[in-house]
């Protein structure tokens, strides 16, 4: 990535997160739980989740990554820690859809909150896959697979 590709993808939201990772850990007795693999860019992540009574009362992940894919991974468990699995979907198909706009179109940002930082990488196809892998392992996690590769 050119200089210029990376001012305009690393916002301060962005950077904070990957410096100061939230939600980083484990859970020690996890509800769900799966590990994600990017094998174009080499981030992995694990996901350790505790839902009750359809609510994901908490998340944390570990791993390792580029700053996108870690970014992402500390947003995602904020944003979705404290909701309701139905709701958390419905926020992985709305920033899928958001990061996944032709870029002659205008992306949806309405539904994603704080996500909408990630519109960015529209941009840039390969970081698509970073900023979406914490989302493929969220729902993994959910559906009971234990493993996820985005390739
Ligand atoms: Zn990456």
């Amino acid at each position: 990535m050119s200089d210029n590709d990376l001012r305009g993808l690393y916002q301060e939201v962005i950077l904070d997160h990957n410096r100061r990772p939230r939600n980083f850990g484990a859970i020690a007795s996890p509800t769900h739980h799966a590990d994600g693999h990017n094998p174009l860019c080499g981030d992995r992540l694990s996901l350790t989740l505790t839902v009750q009574d359809g609510v994901i009362t908490n998340a944390m992940f570990q791993g390792s990554g580029c700053a996108i894919s870690k970014a992402s991974a500390s947003l995602m468990t904020d944003a979705v820690k404290g909701h309701s699995v139905v709701d958390a979907e419905a926020l992985f198909e709305a920033f899928h859809k958001m990061v996944t706009t032709p870029m002659d179109e205008e992306p949806d940002e309405s539904a994603v909150g704080k996500l909408a930082v990630f519109s960015g990488v529209r941009e840039f196809p390969a970081r698509v896959k970073c900023a979406s892998l914490a989302w493929h392992t969220l729902k993994a996690a959910l559906s009971g697979a234990e493993i996820i590769s985005t390739e």
